[in-house]
């Protein structure tokens, strides 16, 4: 049966990335080796992290305006603390908008003085904050832009003088925007991208070398610039169906033609959600997400019957986070509209049996 892979991350590739990663780890590109057992520093090798690192700027529409691509270890977590290593001299802000940003200001706080901006904690963080001043002596402020966990998205950035810094994990080449208004950005592959194991750092190179402190090596943004993102071994696989992905994103058209699509599955989705009485919607309507949809179930003696028939649909992933509960429509750019589709109608379904 056809597997419908709503899953929030690690979740749904293309097929096509995942037959070619598969190939080159039996043999990559004809050489009789894989692509995990030869060395990072081997021409082949060298020129995918090429390769990946400058899809990346090129589909963000970045080249050529300052910015660097790096494939670093640790995930979006290691983020956390490496954005403040770099950058915090003296006091940063934070938009809180759920447990990843919760997670970034813990990190930033080891580092000197946080201001909390804006804060939506007050209402479960279904929305984005929006009354907020950002003051003016911060060395850079961070967002997230999209909320994995409570699907709300940000539809428009703070303007500030600082630098601006993004956690863009869970929406990353999913839509199209300035992405010049960011100095910094960061995602885990593992959603828009590829899987678990590397995280791409996008930076503006003028915001670093400006804090005082002594930056270990492994932490510091300027060593992995020198080292081209090889300072050490990257992990190979991960990078490589990154890759793989990126060249898929630029065959389809880009993230303008990706965002197309999203758009289609997004507004299916929530339709059903807003029309059909068995389910309401967890976030804002206006800060809902395109990639990730919370709902629940109004009345609960209905769940195990929509489990049973999201499992017999071939539904996966469907279960909201632990923190949150009820569901959580996962849909990623490698997610089809008919997989969208599906779900829906077993929704429908769920109408006429409640
Ligand atoms: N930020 C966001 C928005 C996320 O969704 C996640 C993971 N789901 C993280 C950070 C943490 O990422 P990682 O597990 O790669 O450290």
């Amino acid at each position: 049966m056809k597997k419908h892979n709503f899953s929030a991350g690690p979740c749904i590739l293309p097929k096509e990335v995942l037959l070619k990663a598969s190939e080159a780890v039996m043999d990559f590109n004809g050489s009789g080796l894989s692509l995990v057992e030869i060395s990072h520093r081997s021409k082949d090798f060298v020129a995918v992290m090429e390769n990946a690192r400058s899809l990346a700027l090129e589909l963000l529409d970045l080249k050529d305006k300052g910015y660097k691509a790096l494939f670093l270890q640790g995930g979006a977590s290691l983020e956390f603390l490496m954005v403040a290593y770099n950058l915090l001299e003296k006091k940063a802000g934070y938009l809180n908008t759920g447990t990843w940003s919760d997670k970034a200001i813990k990190e930033a706080k080891l580092f000197g003085d946080v201001v909390e901006v804006g804060s939506s904690k007050d209402e479960k963080f279904t929305y984005i904050p929006k009354e907020y001043s950002v003051p003016s002596d911060l060395d850079y402020l961070h967002i997230t832009s999209n909320n994995t966990i409570y699907g709300t998205q940000f539809k428009k950035f703070p303007k500030t003088d600082c630098p601006l810094v993004c956690d863009m994990s869970s929406d990353i080449f999913s839509r199209t925007m300035d992405f010049s208004q960011f100095d910094l950005i960061y995602a885990g592959a593992q959603k828009n991208m590829g899987p678990a194991g590397t995280t791409l750092v996008i930076v503006k190179e003028d915001i670093l070398g400006q804090v005082s402190r002594k930056i270990p090596s492994m932490l510091d943004y300027q060593v992995h610039i020198a080292k081209d993102s090889m300072f050490n071994t990257p992990s190979v696989f991960a990078v490589y169906t990154s890759m793989l992905t990126l060249e898929w994103l630029k065959n389809l058209g880009g993230i303008a033609a990706i965002e197309e699509v999203n758009e289609k599955k997004a507004r299916l989705l929530y339709s059903e959600i807003d029309l059909n009485p068995v389910f309401k919607g967890y976030a804002n309507i206006e800060d809902r997400s395109l990639m990730n949809a919370t709902f629940n179930i109004t009345d609960e003696v209905l769940k195990s019957t929509f489990d049973t028939m999201l499992k017999e649909a071939g539904i996966n992933g469907l279960n909201g986070h632990r923190s949150v509960g009820g569901y959580r429509a996962s849909m990623y750019n490698a997610l089809s509209l008919e997989s969208v589709g599906v779900l829906v109608d077993v929704m429908s379904e769920m109408e006429r049996k409640g």
